[in-house]
């Protein structure tokens, strides 16, 4: 089974990749941990990666397409792949169409209020950067890290402004590949809004989608 996954910071779907990795026997392929892994293993590729990073740039579409289709050969992909945080853009897509089409798009559906909820109320420690939540995982005594007693901070992307920005950003990144996949009829949703384990259940019960 080939998947995209779709959904915005906070949906939960890098738990769900992962678990998924096991049940489903594919690996979680991520563009972060490409680049990380072409750079550290000094591939050519890999060596244009770093220094496009070392100069402040993004990636351009061609590198990270051929980056992903490098690693999309590799042997652990026999039963499929998950795809998360590629494709970004249509191009990108149009691309992987062209050397290894996704069977299902998943699209984690959440919406802003319930993001914003669950990322603005972060609280990190800076001391030892355990992190808790004012609602989920709140600490013991408030504003109190559990393990070294540091007062706990709100980093700079969990701030409200900050949550907004980002997914405004990626509303609009997005848009457009929602209609691309839907139009492929490959799209499917998957309410992100209840807890871990219903989302994970949800995702499991999709058709066509089986543990192996
Ligand atoms: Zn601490």
């Amino acid at each position: 089974m080939k998947l995209v996954f779709l959904g915005p910071p906070g949906a939960g779907k890098g738990t769900v990749a992962e678990r998924a990795e096991r049940d489903l026997a594919v690996p979680h392929v991520s563009t972060g941990e490409i680049f990380r892994a072409a750079v550290k293993d000094q591939t050519p590729l890999g060596k244009r990666v770093k220094s496009v990073i070392e100069s402040g740039a993004l990636v351009p579409d061609e590198l990270t397409i051929e980056l992903v289709r490098e690693r999309l050969l590799r042997g652990d992909t026999k039963h499929g792949w998950i795809l998360d945080g590629f494709p970004r853009t249509v191009p990108q897509a149009d691309a992987l169409e062209s050397f290894d089409p996704p069977d299902k798009v998943v699209n984690f559906e959440l919406d802003d209020e319930a993001i914003l909820e669950r990322l603005s109320g972060r609280r990190t420690c800076p001391a030892c950067g355990r992190t808790f939540h004012v609602k989920f995982m709140p600490p013991a005594k408030e504003g109190t890290c559990d393990s070294c007693g540091a007062a706990l901070i709100i980093r700079e992307d969990d701030k409200v402004e900050s949550i907004r920005r980002r997914l405004a950003a990626y509303r609009a990144q997005t848009a457009p590949l929602i209609e691309y996949y839907r139009d492929k009829a490959r799209l499917v949703a998957v309410d992100a809004s209840p807890g871990a384990e219903a989302v994970y259940a949800a995702f499991l019960g999709l058709p066509g989608l089986s543990a192996r």
